[in-house]
């Protein structure tokens, strides 16, 4: 599924030294699929953008990644979700089952070993954010990050806990298992709530609807602004239609209610929307039109 290495997005957000390391990208799922709430004939409407970055024709299929982002400051170095990882056993979910690619390899390529890594975010705990959390060393999951505190949304943590408790044989379990609660015994999760800052100019604010516990990083350097809002859109269709949701939404209401006042947070802010999953150019500038927004590709 992967197109030709890119060399990995670096950027500066004001005093901030930005980096985006790919995990995966490529052909992803059918549209009607991730968006079931789409009319098709957006996808003639934009085809100028949409194609080939974000949508393949002929496949008829979505083009999307996993990415992490990392933000390098004076203070910390902080990793932003955590893609699927290797070697997680996923049998339910075939392009996440199982794999082994370069992820870390490709930290290296910035210059960056896992030890640099000093605080790991989740904006959620949803498979494609929390793999790398952990890694299989002599047949145990361990932290990938070693000397990284990992920040939980306490929401979110008691949530994917809970559904882990209730349903051993779950997922939910696997995932919690192996890639979640290794990092609580290892004494590495630090559990947050709404409001909190990492440091001055960085702070987490909830954002609950795509998941219960989902959290949005406002980061502001110099006059650098930006949002990492994981999933509260998948595809940059949903900036032009707040409305539909992904068919991973977990709370449908919720989360078109958050999707608007995030995008128009940012879109008055002016600032970069730095999700999980667009295509190139894989970060956006977002304006608003009306009660709905649009992205000046
Ligand atoms: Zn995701």
């Amino acid at each position: 599924m992967d197109r030709p290495a890119p060399t990995p997005v670096s950027f500066q957000l004001g005093e901030i030294a930005v980096f985006r390391i790919k995990e995966t990208l490529g052909k992803a799922f059918p549209p009607s699929f991730l968006l079931p709430d789409m009319d098709r004939e957006v996808l003639r409407e934009h085809a100028a953008w949409l194609v080939p970055s974000h949508y393949d024709p002929a496949a008829d299929r979505f083009v999307m990644g996993t990415h992490s982002w990392v933000l390098r400051t004076s203070r910390h170095t902080i990793l932003i979700d955590t893609c699927i990882g290797n070697q997680k056993h996923r049998p339910g979910r075939p392009g996440f089952n199982m794999l082994d690619l370069p992820y870390l390899q490709r930290l290296a390529d910035v210059g960056l070993a896992v030890e640099d890594i000093d605080m790991v975010f989740c904006t959620h705990m949803h498979v494609d954010h929390v793999g790398w959390n952990t890694r299989l060393l002599d047949g145990r999951w361990v932290p990938t990050f070693p000397r990284a505190k990992y920040l939980y949304s306490r929401r979110e943590f008691e949530w994917m806990k809970g559904n882990a408790e209730r349903a051993p044989d779950s997922e939910d379990a696997a995932l919690y298992n192996d890639s979640i609660g290794p990092i609580a015994a290892a004494g590495q999760a630090v559990i947050v709530d709404d409001g909190h800052e990492i440091e001055p100019g960085i702070t987490l604010e909830l954002a609950a609807g795509h998941t219960p516990g989902s959290m949005v990083m406002r980061v502001q350097s110099g006059q650098g602004r930006a949002a990492l809002i994981g999933d509260i859109c998948h595809h940059p269709l949903q900036v032009f239609y707040p409305d539909w949701n992904s068919g991973f939404c977990e709370d449908a209401q919720g989360a078109r209610a958050t999707r608007k006042r995030v995008l128009a947070s940012v879109a008055s802010d002016g600032g970069l929307l730095m999700p999980a999953h667009f295509g190139a150019p894989h970060a956006v500038r977002v304006k608003a039109k009306g009660d709905r927004f649009e992205i000046p590709f």
